[in-house]
């Protein structure tokens, strides 16, 4: 035969597994064959000299297919191009194990095309251990000698594993000799200290000529006929700028037929990711680039359909690593596709859409993993996957990480023609990749984004480039903003859609997201953002939610599970279902916290076993941990911390937590009736941010009272006089001393009751009503402090220093009289005595007093602990508006909590 003479002339070096195609039908050696085995760069450098002892030329070794005279020998069979061909490419994790190579095989062989091309990838890591090889050996570090030999035994187990007989010990040979090759040239590298682009393709490309060859041998040892292509010897590229390349279609396609003829098979196994240059020299397609491969491929043949396997059900509508509720698209149009892998999705390398479309050639990802999952079909028109507007024309997010913006800035660029193409000509000589520009219509600066690893010498390149221009100061600067990201959001009928744009960035401006820059081109099949690096993920998870979770996903850190917060996450658990379904609010409580112990949680806590999870997994409480924790370490863009404490401490950080962008919801009063400057700042950060705070259950447990002063407030009506009884205890007390039993009697009995605090003495010193009056009176806009309310202490002077409620409580008979007196008077004049607060806006005070109302007076038909608020107003002139019912205990009280997170909900988007 014509070409085993040569081979053998030069095989001792090169003839290896990636220079000896077993061709099972034809049992020829193809002129490929010899190409390869020639081209080895092992021979282009320094080996040289032992291959011309061979008699072979140093030139002659870049031989290719098609400078060799096929073998007139060798019959030519005609490639069948068209649909009965079906393109497979199995990435790494696909053919990871031993085990997953069977798999791999039994696909291939129950796939029912009637021919099929498999490209398949290195297996996993190996990709990764080839570069690792070379960086080691230009480091001069020795261990790339035993890294290689870790390479050689992976494949060697896996050989062992899965084939036998000839197989396998022709496999094992030629692997060792193509690590022997390696060994060699690593050897070269590590003496020089460098290693060209060449020298790099060539190792790291073995990856897929090993898989591929194991592969081919698995499948025909299972019965089917198979044969293996090394598309170096098919695939031609010419780089394309920076580390990209575009195929030779035409030289391609020829030598596909050539290889076809001397290889005509149904089955074919290739390798991905590999090819050569017009000069014969072995390249890649980049990293990724097995997916290119196949669709190169899938138009080379004119195939019906590409599938690409991999480890995940499809194409997300993020990045599922990132965002742990991502759904997977059914469908994307092949412009989607291409957007989502430009800006990051690496299911899919970026240029894999480009050979197909021009065919209307489909890709279908899939799972290897989870064959049921029907996987996400890339074809030329997508279908809408929910059709409700928006979410229909947004199909998916994804984000570039390792960015800077470059910003060029200056008065004297606008209006000057040519800029724009000299800043892109200074980016260009310096072979940098833009990502993406903006530049306002002003003209005043033109900002654009650039790997980091780029920045410096593109801003180097400007600098220079504009030396005169900045001198004369006609631009007044080239700046860098360093730790970038981009976000770009995805879909193709975004430009038909209104409020596409709106909602993204309303998305962004709510989880207090900063926009550094922002682009959308006329296509509008993407909107580009470029945010602070550390933001990205939480940015992807804002308008990842606003389009696709429950429009109100809320994460919740529970501080002070007492009495109310034990019976707000009670209320919770029972109605959270209710919610998702109906309402489409998700709230998750991803942490609870008391003083001494608390519970986080990844997902959300199970509410149904709170209390058993906290004895199960409780840690030390740390309040920064559990902040950190509930605000920044899940998928949910919106943090609330609910504090159901009534500690002065917990209220001091609502400032902080606010500013960071968590909403603060709370039945504590300490934040609004502590230091007026503290409370006037919180307020002031408040209405600046889109954060909200709220606090409805500081005044009334559930009752509408803050909300009610809020909506005459808001709707421009002049407050008045806001009075009221705000203590249930107070009410219970006052609305049982009708002179059946002494004050001291009914005191006791309520403590009996439940009513009172521990001490009641707590309840009856007013404080605690003095504070409820300090929070209406700062709503209505008077600038009080607590000190400025003058209180109607019903603690006798003598007994407020009693060591214990118990003491209180005996000695208070004593003083029973004063009390008795003042209620006899009141009953005969017709009145009751009321604990009442008042804010007199009018006269800008407020107190809080023991007040005479006549018995018609509404105040006078209270019952049981029920509270009553009336606010006069120049609309409610004549009759106040009264609120009234109960106004203290737990139940209430959470349920007052639980309506302000509802509040947040339709703040942030709910449905009404
Ligand atoms: P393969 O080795 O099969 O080519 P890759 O690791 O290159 O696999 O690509 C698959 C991975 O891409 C997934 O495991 C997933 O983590 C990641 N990925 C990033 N963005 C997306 C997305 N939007 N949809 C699906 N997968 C994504
Ligand atoms: N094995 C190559 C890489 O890891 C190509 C691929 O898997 O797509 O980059
Ligand atoms: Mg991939």
């Amino acid at each position: 035969m014509a070409f085993s003479s040569s081979i053998s002339s030069s095989s001792s070096y090169s003839l290896s597994s990636n220079t000896l195609p077993r061709d099972v039908n034809t049992k020829k050696i193809c002129p490929s064959t010899l190409s390869v085995l020639q081209r080895s760069p092992v021979c282009k450098m320094g080996f040289i000299s032992r291959c011309r002892r061979r008699g072979s030329s140093a030139f002659n070794i870049f031989a290719s297919v098609a400078d060799v005279s096929l073998d007139k020998s060798v019959e030519k069979a005609q490639l069948p191009k068209g649909d009965t061909w079906s393109i497979h490419k199995f990435g790494g994790t696909c053919v990871g194990t031993s085990q997953r190579i069977r798999n791999v095989a039994e696909i291939i062989i129950n796939d029912d095309s009637e021919r099929k091309l498999v490209v398949v990838s290195a297996m996993s890591k190996v990709t990764d251990m080839m570069y690792d090889l070379i960086y080691k050996a230009q480091s001069r570090d020795e261990s790339y000698i035993s890294a290689l030999d870790a390479v050689l035994e992976k494949h060697r187990v896996t050989a062992l594993d899965l084939l036998d007989g000839d197989d396998l010990a022709s496999f094992l040979s030629r692997l060792h000799l193509d690590i022997n090759n390696l060994k060699a040239m690593l050897r070269a590298i590590f003496i020089a200290g460098h290693a060209t682009e060449s020298f790099t393709d060539f190792v790291v490309g073995h990856g897929e000529l090993w898989s591929a060859q194991i592969l081919s041998s698995v499948i025909r040892k299972n019965g089917m006929d198979c044969n293996w292509m090394d598309t170096r010897d098919v695939l031609i590229v010419n780089p394309s700028g920076s580390n990209q390349v575009d195929p030779d279609y035409l030289e391609s396609g020829k030598r596909l037929e050539k290889w076809f003829s001397c290889n005509p098979s149904k089955t074919i196994i290739a390798t991905g990711f590999i090819a050569s240059t017009p000069q014969k020299i072995p390249t890649t397609l980049k990293r990724d680039g097995s997916d290119f491969s196949a669709a190169i491929m899938g138009a080379l043949f004119r195939a019906r359909q590409v599938t690409i396997w991999t480890d995940v059900d499809g194409v997300y509508s993020a990045d599922p690593r990132k965002v742990s509720e991502a759904v997977i698209l059914r469908t994307l149009s092949y412009q989607e596709a291409w957007e989502m892998s430009y800006f990051g999705a690496n299911v899919l390398h970026p240029r894999t859409i480009i050979p197909v479309m021009q065919y209307d050639i489909p890709i279908v990802i899939r799972n290897i993993f989870n064959l049921s999952a029907p996987g996400t079909k890339i074809c030329r028109s997508s279908v809408d996957e929910v059709d409700n507007g928006l979410t229909s024309s947004v199909k998916g997010f994804a984000t570039i990480d390792n960015l800077a913006l470059v910003n060029v800035e200056g008065t004297g660029m606008a209006g000057v023609p040519g800029t724009a193409s000299a800043i892109f000509g200074a980016v260009k000589d310096v072979g940098a990749n833009v990502i993406m520009i903006s530049q306002a219509s002003s003209e005043h600066s033109v900002c654009f984004a650039v790997p980091e690893k780029e920045v410096k010498a593109v801003a180097e390149a400007l600098q220079s480039k504009f030396r005169q221009a900045l001198d004369a100061g006609r631009l007044s600067q080239v700046a860098v903003i360093p730790n970038c990201s981009i976000l770009a959001t995805v879909g193709q009928k975004m430009a038909s859609t209104p409020g596409v744009s709106a909602t993204v960035f309303s998305a962004l401006a709510k989880a207090n997201i900063n926009v550094r820059a922002i682009a959308q081109g006329c296509s509008e099949y993407n909107i580009t953002v470029v945010v602070k690096r550390e933001d990205c993920v939480r940015a992807l998870r804002a308008v990842h939610s606003r389009f696709y979770l429950s429009r109100t996903t809320i994460a919740m850190g529970i501080i002070g599970p007492g009495l109310i917060g034990a019976t707000l996450l009670d209320q919770l658990r029972d109605q959270a279902a209710v919610l998702k379904e109906k309402f489409n609010i998700d709230l998750r409580v991803m942490g609870i916290t008391g003083s001494r112990t608390m519970l986080l949680s990844d997902m959300g806590i199970d509410l149904s076993r709170w209390r058993e999870l906290q004895k199960e997994k409780e840690e030390v409480a740390d309040l920064e941990k559990f902040v950190q924790h509930v605000h920044g370490n899940h998928f949910i863009p919106n943090t609330v911390l609910v504090d159901c404490t009534a500690d002065s401490n917990v209220a001091s950080h609502y400032y902080d937590w606010l500013r960071r962008g968590v909403h603060v919801i709370t039945p504590n009063k300490k934040a609004n009736s502590g230091p007026l400057d503290q409370y006037l700042k919180l307020r002031a950060l408040q209405r600046q941010s889109y954060t909200h705070y709220f606090y409805e259950a500081t005044v009334g447990a559930g009752l509408p009272i803050i909300s009610t002063l809020h909506g005459l407030l808001e709707t421009g009506d002049k407050i008045l006089r806001i009075e009221g009884i705000f203590s249930g205890t107070m009410s219970y007390i006052f609305n049982n001393f009708i002179g059946t039993r002494s004050f001291s009697e009914v005191v006791t009995g309520a403590k009996e009751a439940g009513y009172t605090e521990p001490d009641p003495r707590d309840d009856l010193s007013g404080t605690d009503v003095a504070r409820k009056v300090i929070i209406l009176a700062r709503e209505s806009g008077l600038k009080l402090e607590l000190s400025d309310i003058p209180v109607r202490s019903l603690v006798p002077e003598p007994l407020k220093a009693s060591a214990s409620a118990e003491e209180f409580l005996q000695q208070l008979p004593q003083f029973d009289q004063d009390l008795a007196k003042r209620r006899k008077d009141a009953e005969d004049a017709g009145e009751v005595l009321r604990y009442v607060g008042v804010v007199d806006v009018a006269n800008q005070k407020g107190t809080v007093e023991l007040g005479r109302y006549k018995k018609d007076h509404p105040f006078a038909q209270l019952s049981g602990s029920d509270n009553i608020i009336a606010f006069t107003t120049e609309r409610y002139k004549e009759q106040p508006l009264i609120v009234r019912g109960p106004g203290a205990g737990a139940q209430v009280t959470a349920g007052g909590i639980f309506c302000d997170i509802l509040r947040l909900a339709s703040y942030l988007g709910a449905p009404s």
